[in-house]
């Protein structure tokens, strides 16, 4: 998925891109990134969705739930999940939605999902931005 870079960033880590790992001589990365089975820390995380990042019992408190897989291997298991973001990504760019019908026709477990991609993602491009900007102030050197 484009938008899980970030999520990778907040842990520390290269994003787990399947492209690289696939390539001989990676097996130290796919045990890493969890691609076959899963790793011993975690690998990507997104925002708890119960509490939106401020912390709940649910995540620990950690405003973040993480996952111990790549994301390919998390999304193989949840093929639901998978069906979703596509259907979000048809939307997305192309405007056309699932079920025939206008915005009250679609299913509404669908339409939360739809909700919490847009804040996922937004909380990404946030993320992404206070990155930019700290990038830009640091290569301007110290402040005089
Ligand atoms: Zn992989
Ligand atoms: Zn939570």
């Amino acid at each position: 998925m484009v938008y899980a870079p970030s999520a990778c960033r907040e842990i520390g880590r290269e994003f787990p891109d399947c492209s690289v790992c696939r390539k001989p001589g990676r097996e130290a990365q796919r045990a890493a990134w969890g691609c076959d089975e899963p790793a011993v820390e975690p690998v990507f995380g997104v925002t708890c969705s119960s509490c939106g990042g401020d912390g709940c019992a649910e995540c620990g408190d950690t405003g973040s739930i993480t996952f111990n897989t790549c994301p390919r291997l998390a999304l193989r298991a949840r093929p639901d999940i998978l069906d979703t973001m596509r259907a979000y990504q048809t939307f997305n760019e192309r405007h056309v939605l699932p079920e025939a019908g206008g915005t009250r026709d679609q299913p509404s477990a669908m339409l939360r999902a739809f909700d919490l991609i847009d804040d996922e993602r937004a909380a990404i491009e946030r993320e992404r931005d206070n990155y930019r900007l700290q990038a830009a102030t640091a290569a301007k050197g110290p402040k005089r």
